[in-house]
């Protein structure tokens, strides 16, 4: 099979082209990414020397481009992770969000629609679904929980959910959807949450921590949700939407006192910073369908999954560093030319 990730140089995406290239050795996997800052060659350098990858730098919401890889590599599964990610840049600029995320998706839709394709896949988020207040542990997102955005980015996301269920209603796409809670692991960009503060305490600077530091995230590890949307390729039905989540939640306060613990570092760079304009108070995924339809669970507890995270991080000192000096923008041109 030839299947296309788009956003395959980002955190998840270059993390389910390892999973696929490991767990599916016969299949051709095509990362297809813009390369925007959040894309990094680095990331893919091990799956480069791989017969059975190749990298083409491209927009999905170039139609042209689109087109032309389809016509070129014949995917017959498109999972789709290239987005905008970050919240915080789309309270600033939310205009390139509507571009990657809907725009994009909708260009991607139209190839398969134009090409045929046997599944296309959209990796959406549990952000979707807006917040749920704090004082209600017993409430968490389901399927059929109402879309209710909080911010551009998932609004944005929100919008391309909609889309991929009109493509299949109006015009018999094969589509899954997932949406996942907040993801963790190797490659992690830093300016998210985990990374910036491992680095941080690596550098010896304040940790700044949104308000209170009470919002709670529903945190996975990156390879358990990679595992998930294996399984929907596989076995999902067609038209569904799949919830990734593995019950842990945390405040935030609570995830940057671990990492500190994990560096054996005290808690005095903890820094209040002030809130987050329409900071989510709680996300937290209710991942029974998945579990009972398809059989999936999540293998990596929060403890060990933080414990691996940092050590990478200690691990891989170059690839952050090259990373906040800004020097991987030119990494591209000079590894791999135009390719
Ligand atoms: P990321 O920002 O690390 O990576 C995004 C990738 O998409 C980058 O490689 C970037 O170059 C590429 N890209 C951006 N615009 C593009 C365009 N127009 N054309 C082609 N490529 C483009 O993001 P991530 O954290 O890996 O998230 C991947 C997907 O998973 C996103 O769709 C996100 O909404 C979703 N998601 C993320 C999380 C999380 O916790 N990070 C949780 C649930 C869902």
């Amino acid at each position: 099979m030839n299947i296309v990730v788009t956003g395959g140089a980002g955190f998840i995406g270059a993390n389910f082209v390892y999973y696929m290239l490991k767990q599916h050795p016969s299949d051709k996997i095509i990362c297809y990414d813009k390369l925007t800052y959040a894309g990094n060659m680095a990331t893919l350098e091990k799956a480069m020397t791989k017969e059975n990858f190749k990298f083409i730098r491209g927009d999905i919401a170039d139609r042209q481009q689109v087109y032309k890889m389809f016509e070129t590599e014949k995917p017959d599964v498109i999972v789709n992770f290239a987005a905008e990610s970050h919240v915080d840049r789309s309270i600033e600029n939310p205009e390139i969000f509507l571009q990657t995320n809907i725009i994009g998706t909708s260009v991607l839709l139209d190839a398969c629609r134009k090409y045929g394709i046997d599944r296309y896949h959209q990796v959406s988020t549990d952000e979707v679904y807006g917040d749920l207040p704090l004082d209600r542990p017993d409430l968490f997102f389901t399927e059929t929980t109402p879309l209710h955005t909080s911010s551009p980015y998932s609004s944005s996301k929100a919008g391309a959910d909609l889309l991929v269920q009109a493509y299949h209603r109006t015009y018999k796409i094969p589509v899954t959807i997932s949406r996942c809670s907040n993801n963790y692991g190797p490659y992690h960009f830093p300016e998210k949450l985990i990374p910036l503060m491992i680095i941080n305490a690596l550098a010896g600077k304040k940790l700044p921590v949104y308000g209170d530091g009470l919002n709670v995230r529903d945190w996975l590890f990156v390879k358990d949700h990679c595992a998930a949307i294996d399984l929907i390729l596989q076995k999902g039905k067609v038209g569904e939407v799949y919830n990734i989540g593995g019950h842990n939640e945390r405040a935030n306060i609570d995830v940057v006192k671990t990492i500190l613990r994990e560096l054996g570092k005290g808690e005095e760079s903890i820094e209040f910073v002030t809130d987050r304009k329409g900071h989510d108070r709680r996300y937290a995924i209710d991942p029974t369908k998945i579990r009972e339809q398809l059989g999936w669970e999540p293998t990596t507890r929060f403890e060990d999954g933080i414990k691996e995270t940092v050590q990478w991080y200690l691990d891989n000192r170059g690839w952050w560093e090259n990373i906040i000096s800004g020097d991987y923008q030119n990494y591209y041109e000079s590894m791999y030319g135009s390719r």
